[in-house]
């Protein structure tokens, strides 16, 4: 693809050598960050491998960053960052993926549960079972400087909930979550990335700021980020290959920056 001429010429020198104009954020997925042995859905990921891929990102000038940050860099202008984003909040995020963050510069935004503290990834039927932050451990992610999110309460498909639970779930995780950290969370991630009008409607109403997802279509907006999901696999080449695919999927974000942007209807079919 080649470059968009009109795209702002602000960008580092490095910035010639990426596979796109970066007219819009990168987000990355990752999950569990720990010995990847038993991993039957691809979500975990050695720290020796995620040093990696943090080094791979510096050496083409990013630097990843939680996602509120990286919007508000975004629309200022800034295209020296990338997201990053760990999803169901693991226990191991303390153990493994804070000490190499901190080692590379990174911060990060961490999804958690509310609803399931201390508990495991019962949803993932096939285990192993993982070990979800406490919410004592919650709140010293946030004392180490990260943002946290929230992926609701108990990880439920919320196209599939009432109006009430669906309310509860994103309404109340982002009051627990608030509790716990002391400022109430901007950002919200779907579990399983799945969504509809309805849903991203209600975490708008519910007060968030922004919404991840994984490939949101025509829902792409403000509250329907897309996302890269990372693995064990992930190196040089096949990082550069995520990269360009994610510029060549998604144009701007509609409503990225400008928070008053309606956040259904922007990108959307009607
Ligand atoms: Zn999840």
């Amino acid at each position: 693809m080649a470059a968009d001429p009109s795209a702002p010429c602000a960008d580092a020198p490095s910035s010639r050598l990426r596979p796109h104009t970066r007219r819009q954020p990168w987000i990355l997925t990752y999950h569990s960050v720990t010995d990847t042995g038993d991993d039957p859905y691809g979500i975990t990921v050695s720290p020796r491998r995620l040093g990696e891929q943090l080094a791979w990102l510096r050496s083409r000038g990013l630097r990843g960053v939680g996602v509120s940050e990286l919007m508000r860099a975004h629309a200022a202008g800034r295209r020296d960052l990338v997201g990053l984003t760990f999803d169901d909040g693991y226990r191991d995020f303390l153990q493994e993926a804070l000490p190499v963050l901190r080692v590379h510069g990174c911060t990060a935004t961490v999804f958690v549960l509310p609803g399931r503290p201390g508990g495991v990834n019962e949803w993932d039927p096939l285990g192993p079972r993982k070990p979800l932050l406490t919410h004592d451990e919650i709140r010293r992610v946030a004392g180490a400087g990260m943002e946290v999110g929230s992926h609701g309460l108990l990880h439920q498909d919320l196209t599939t909930l009432s109006d009430e639970e669906l309310r509860h779930e994103t309404v109340r995780s982002r009051e627990l979550t608030g509790e716990l950290t002391g400022t109430l969370p901007e950002g919200f991630c779907y579990p399983y990335g799945t969504l509809d009008r309805r849903v991203a409607e209600a975490v708008r109403s519910a007060g968030y700021g922004y919404g991840c997802a994984l490939a949101p279509g025509p829902l792409l907006s403000r509250f329907a980020l897309p996302r890269t999901h990372i693995s064990q696999a992930d190196r040089g080449v096949r990082l550069w290959a995520k990269d360009l695919r994610h510029g060549l999927r998604h144009g701007a974000v509609p409503g990225a920056g400008a928070r008053t942007a309606d956040p259904v209807r922007a990108g959307g079919p009607q």
